[in-house]
């Protein structure tokens, strides 16, 4: 079942055997999977790496193996049926700056590009961002078929990276495009706990102002997830869906930072870009 691990994700063959013994690894938007983009929101269930970083890690900065964090990329890759090689992502540092990927790109190079948008229009290319708490977004352009990535945690989001991830796109396909997003699990209003200067500043990130800061805590909470859809839609975007989990109440399928610390794993939140005019699933 799960021979030639370690190398899977190379042929058809070997992907389809790894993708049949680890069906429904991630989550998914069904937003985005309506308009037929290949995509997952990876939690941690389904790898090979062991504690702290079980299962399912994507990366060797809090001390797991190269070889595990391979083999879980391989399983990533083979869920969404392209090369491994051919899955990016950059050093993400809360900031705004894009990287459009062609796919002819050395994936280990990128790895310590900084940025915190990936983007392309090549149907075979996975555009990723790693995550332990902040929110991965996918953006898709139903008109194109080009798609992003955007690592939107709390300082990113006051920057303005999910606007900057849409007008990056938008000038990738020359266009406005008819977008669509989805924004992953990620530490929710639940467990969001910030000082009250970290609560200014997301209340005067969007237009939903202080609505999106909880109260009823002894310090403050803050609804990520209403302050990017606000920056979202306030840029075009048409629909935005959730993919809802909590990364620090739910150890069980996700890794968490906040709840974890330093030695923590990574998840992956990526989509893959379609052929323009490609036929929609059902
Ligand atoms: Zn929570």
């Amino acid at each position: 079942m799960v021979d030639g691990e370690g190398s899977c994700g190379q042929t058809v063959v070997c992907g389809q055997m790894v993708e049949g013994a680890i069906m429904a690894l991630g989550l998914r938007s069904p937003l985005l999977e309506r308009a037929g983009f290949r995509h997952a929101f990876f939690g941690r269930q389904g790898g090979v790496s062991p504690s702290p970083w079980d299962s399912l890690n994507f990366s060797t900065a809090s001390g797991d193996a190269v070889s595990a964090v391979r083999t879980n990329l391989q399983r990533a890759a083979a869920e969404i049926g392209v090369s491994a090689e051919h899955i990016y992502y950059l050093s993400q540092v809360h900031g705004c700056d894009h990287r459009v990927l062609l796919g002819q790109e050395d994936r280990e190079a990128l790895l310590f590009e900084e940025g915190d948008i990936t983007l392309s229009s090549v149907p075979w290319v996975g555009c990723g961002v790693r995550a332990a708490d902040c929110p991965a977004v996918l953006v898709a352009d139903r008109v194109t078929g080009s798609v992003a990535a955007i690592h939107s945690g709390w300082r990113g989001t006051v920057a303005g990276v999910a606007a900057a991830g849409v007008a990056a796109l938008r000038a990738l396909t020359n266009g406005p495009g008819d977008l669509i997003a989805a924004v992953g699990p990620h530490i929710e209003r639940c467990c969001f706990e910030v000082g009250a200067d970290v609560a200014a500043q997301l209340a005067a990130a969007s237009d939903c102002g202080a609505a999106a800061v909880v109260h009823g805590f002894p310090k403050p909470h803050v609804d990520l997830r209403q302050v990017i859809e606000a920056q979202l839609r306030s840029v075009g975007v048409r629909d935005v869906d959730h993919v809802a989990g909590c990364t620090m109440c739910d150890p069980e399928q996700f890794h968490s930072y906040r709840r974890d610390g330093p030695r923590s794993g990574r998840m992956l939140g990526v989509i893959v870009a379609r052929e323009q005019g490609a036929r929609l699933r059902q």
